[in-house]
């Protein structure tokens, strides 16, 4: 039988790391390859309150059909978090997502046409990538380092790349790398999207996930032409299966988003908008993500000295400051997909970086969770993968 599958789902495959993380159901192995949150830490017993608060005063309403911008309660939790770290909205400048990997999907289907070009850090957060390939984007990558996107290169790519429609970026801890854009780099990245007339999607789960160093503002904080997407969630400091996050844009875009939205799913789930706003009336949200912050701060420790004790030395990462990875350079001649595979056979699974480069993988790379996994078995996992590393190194 003839499938009949669009073109555009020639670029929908399997992955290897889908292959790593089904293995993470085996009970010996010590899985550092997801991006779960800690599940010990979502808050079941207020949320059985709030869900019987819920079901009591608005049962109807939170199981009706609803307006697809959102909850408008919590909308303006949304609001008042915004305004916080220095980003000033308003309502029609919110726009409730499924979660914020839909409001990635809708950035997609609003803003690229085939072939055109994104620009984007290298590496950068794998699902972005695969929602844009299905609307045929074309990825410019742009190097980092430790103080994120290199702008030097960005300048570069933006003058060989006149009409990128937006730079992706994820500023804090992000994912794969746990790197930040510096201060510095931030305000020179609005520059550079004024003078090259750039759209910037900012894409933001970790910002609040800050476990040490000095918060630095959004790259939203900083733009004053209305260029600047801001896409954040409630799947890291709250829940992820609730399938909550949201959009902070200008009115002109939040219009169409919402149109886009309509035709998706019509809103995100009413009852869980419901949940989530009744739980930030009855419980401090902030005192939860401190204990959020606290337990991921004590793993990623505890990550790091393991990484200087069972890892050979010709290794490099970065200490993260927060978010939920590390990410470590191997010697060049390593190929990290064979070390993630010998490192299953040790009962350990991690995810080998190449799959985080839109176009030129750099092969040497390894992607470590630290959020969701225990610190006695982070030792235990970080010992397993560090026998797998000498043994190489020693081949
Ligand atoms: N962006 C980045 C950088 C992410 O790492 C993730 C989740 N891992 C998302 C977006 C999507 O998160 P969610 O849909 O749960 O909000």
């Amino acid at each position: 039988m003839h499938h009949k599958f669009a073109k555009r789902a020639s670029s929908v495959t399997s992955s290897d790391m889908r292959i790593i993380l089904t293995a993470g159901e085996r009970p010996e192995l010590i899985s550092l390859a997801g991006g779960l949150p800690a599940p010990e830490l979502f808050p079941i017993d207020a949320l059985k309150a709030a869900s019987e608060a819920v079901l009591t005063e608005e049962g109807a309403a939170s199981l009706q059909y609803s307006a697809t911008e959102g909850y408008t309660p919590l909308r303006k939790i949304i609001i008042g978090r915004m305004d916080a770290i220095g980003i000033p909205v308003e309502l029609n400048q919110v726009m409730i997502t499924s979660g914020s990997q839909q409001a990635i999907d809708l950035t997609g289907r609003l803003l690229i046409d085939e072939g055109d070009t994104i620009i984007c850090e290298s590496p950068t957060y794998l699902a972005a990538i695969n929602a844009f390939k299905t609307y045929d984007a074309n990825f410019v990558e742009v190097e980092m380092d430790e103080d994120g996107m290199i702008m030097e290169i960005l300048e570069k790519r933006l003058q060989e790349n006149p009409n990128a429609k937006f730079i992706y970026t994820i500023p804090d801890f992000q994912n794969p790398s746990g790197r930040t854009l510096s201060l510095e780099r931030r305000k020179r990245m609005i520059e550079l999207a004024n003078r090259y007339d750039v759209l910037i999607l900012e894409d933001n789960p970790y910002g609040a996930i800050r476990f040490s160093g000095t918060a630095i503002p959004p790259i939203k904080h900083f733009d004053t032409e209305g260029r600047v997407i801001y896409l954040s969630t409630f799947s890291k400091i709250f829940a992820p299966g609730l399938r909550l996050g949201w959009i902070c844009a200008d009115e002109v875009f939040i219009e169409k988003y919402i149109g886009l939205k309509e035709s998706a799913d019509m809103h995100s789930d009413g009852f869980a908008q419901r949940l989530t706003a009744k739980y930030m009336e009855l419980n401090d949200i902030e005192a939860h993500i401190e204990k959020i912050k606290a337990v991921y701060k004590e793993r990623c420790t505890a990550m790091v000295a393991c990484i200087e004790q069972y890892f050979p030395n010709d290794i490099s990462y970065v200490e993260p400051e927060g978010g939920l990875f590390i990410w470590v350079e191997l010697p060049a001649s390593m190929d990290s997909r064979k070390i993630a595979l010998a490192c299953l056979e040790n009962n350990v699974a991690v995810i080998p970086g190449a799959a985080f480069f839109a176009n030129k993988a750099q092969t040497n790379t390894l992607r470590l969770n630290f959020s969701n996994t225990s610190e006695a078995r982070i030792i235990e996992g970080m010992k397993r993968i560090g026998e797998v590393l000498h043994r190489e190194l020693n081949e």
